[in-house]
């Protein structure tokens, strides 16, 4: 499998995010003689990590997890600012060489797979003209959200109102809000993590939302963490510091699944704490679900608390009846004056960056198909899309299929295979939802992600533990079919 023209190349990664970078890594570590090129419509690296600049972007889940493992993360908190993310993913595209693999400006459309010659022949938009390469395996790596258009909801008489709409996923560049009243719509970790942080500079926030999120407080640097770095020499204390942070956000989320009732009880407690005499906690944050039922949100330091605390912020539980000149007008008669009012109202779901996946010139929807060992989809050939946890950092699952993947090209290259693909035949399979998850936008979508079947390796659990188990103990076989051009396939258990 090695390149012999200018636009051929063994391995066509799409998206320089996180999963890109993390495959390109992988894939050249244990394939150094594959070509690859990484394909990123944007023109920086970083993913959502460049694209979203608004005030107070960071991390939600720990960033010793949602950093790579072969690149520590080094500097002292437990969560990171999207800035020093960024940094970080920048730093490492460029230590290891992968900056010099990336084609940026250069947006994929669609992808044809021929079966004549096993090749995918990829169609795209390079500076705005249409052009074509060919690659024999292709990457995912284009995350989860369409990055051209957030979710907007339709809010009755928004074109009324007389100052700013902001979307947190478009921030513009040097906004000014200070002095201002900024109205936020919406609870999940965007309003939450941007809130304390206009704070800084506004006259006033309020958090609109229709209905409380659970919120737990965590510290910005973790005393066990600085414990262990402070005891340990650097790679150790780098390990010690990831298993500790796995193990504590698996543990959350399972008393969470396990133990509601005392969940409930222990968040209620901590914001009841944490919050100013008196506050009804019961109105604005506690959720009629239980926790997990959708994502955890996390404060840092308590800081959406204090903020509420000095009056710089406040929460208000309602629901929008329409818009004027001046601002939002609630269902419960109430009005809200506002100057801006920044719409967190979140992401819409898109499978493989809204690229048009064609096999032999048929056009194939991904939602139609099984999602086999959590990254490759039933009966296509050659193809992974890189999806991470939705209940633990997306790293964690990105370098399992990096990796997957990377061994799957070493294991077609030492057989000489052209083509590999999962294929689950004619037997039955029951369905389930491949992202098991009450947040708005999955419910929104939920019908453009691929299915997850029931039991391995069809089955999307979203679970690292079992997941790293099954990894180790992985047969590449499985369930696969794998031949050469020219030749017909050759089928495995
Ligand atoms: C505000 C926000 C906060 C988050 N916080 C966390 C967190 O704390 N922890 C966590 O685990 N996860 C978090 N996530 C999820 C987050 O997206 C992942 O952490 C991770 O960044 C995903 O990496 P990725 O490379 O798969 O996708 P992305 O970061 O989305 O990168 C995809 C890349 O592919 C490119 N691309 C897409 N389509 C195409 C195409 N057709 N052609 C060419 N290029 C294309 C994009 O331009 C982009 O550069 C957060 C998400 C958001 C939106």
């Amino acid at each position: 499998m090695t390149a012999t023209q200018a636009d051929y190349y063994d391995v066509v990664i799409i998206g320089a995010g996180i999963s890109g970078i993390g495959a390109a890594y992988r894939i050249h570590e244990k394939n150094p003689n594959l070509s690859y090129t990484v394909l990123e419509r944007r023109e920086r690296i970083g993913g959502t990590w460049d694209l979203f600049r608004y005030p107070g972007i960071r991390s939600d889940s720990d960033i010793f997890t949602l950093s790579f493992p072969f690149e520590p993360w080094t500097r002292p908190e437990n969560v990171a600012d999207g800035d020093d993310i960024r940094e970080y993913l920048n730093h490492t595209a460029r230590k290891h060489g992968i900056d010099k693999h990336i084609q940026f400006n250069t947006r994929v459309v669609s992808v044809d797979w021929n079966s004549a010659t096993d090749t995918w022949t990829v169609h795209t938009e390079q500076n705005g003209e249409p052009t074509t390469l060919r690659g024999r395996f292709l990457f995912f790596g284009t995350g989860y959200y369409n990055y051209d258009e957030p979710y907007r909801p339709e809010f009755p008489g928004i074109e009324q109102f007389g100052g700013e709409v902001v979307h947190p996923q478009h921030w513009p560049e040097s906004f000014d809000y200070t002095g201002k009243r900024v109205v936020v719509i919406g609870s999940g970790a965007t309003a939450i993590s941007l809130i304390p942080s206009l704070t800084q500079k506004a006259g006033h926030v309020t958090m609109l939302q229709r209905s409380p999120t659970y919120i737990l407080s965590m510290p910005r640097i973790n005393p066990v963490v600085q414990a262990i770095r402070k005891v340990l020499p650097g790679k150790a204390a780098y390990w010690a510091v990831r298993w500790y942070n796995t193990v504590v956000t698996v543990l959350t989320y399972v008393i969470a699944r396990k133990a509601p009732r005392f969940s409930r009880w222990f968040i209620r407690a901590r914001a009841k704490k944490s919050l100013p005499e008196g506050y009804p906690v019961d109105v604005h944050f506690k959720p009629r679900y239980d926790p997990w039922d959708q994502r955890m949100c996390l404060i840092l330091d308590d800081d959406l608390y204090t903020a509420i605390g000095d009056g710089r912020a406040e929460v208000v539980t309602d629901h929008i009846d329409h818009f004027d000149a001046n601002g939002v007008v609630l269902k419960s008669g109430g009005r809200i004056d506002a100057d801006v009012i920044v719409t967190a109202t979140g992401l819409q779901l898109q499978a493989l960056g809204g690229v048009t996946l064609y096999v032999d010139g048929v056009e194939v929807k991904p939602q139609d198909r099984f999602v086999y060992k959590e990254h490759m989809l039933e009966d296509i050939p050659n193809l992974a899309w890189c999806v991470g946890y939705i209940n633990a950092s997306w790293t964690l699952r990105a370098d399992l299929t990096a990796r997957a993947v990377a061994k799957l090209l070493a294991y077609m290259d030492s057989h000489g295979y052209t083509h590999a693909y999962p294929h689950l035949g004619d037997k039955p399979m029951p369905e389930k939802p491949a992202w098991n998850i009450n947040a708005g936008y999955v419910q929104r979508a939920a019908h453009v992600l691929p299915k997850s079947g029931t039991h391995r390796p069809w089955n999307v659990r979203h679970n690292y533990v079992l997941d790293a188990i099954d990894h180790r103990l992985d047969r590449i076989e499985e369930s696969m079919v794998f031949g050469r051009v020219g030749v017909p396939a050759a089928k495995t258990a």
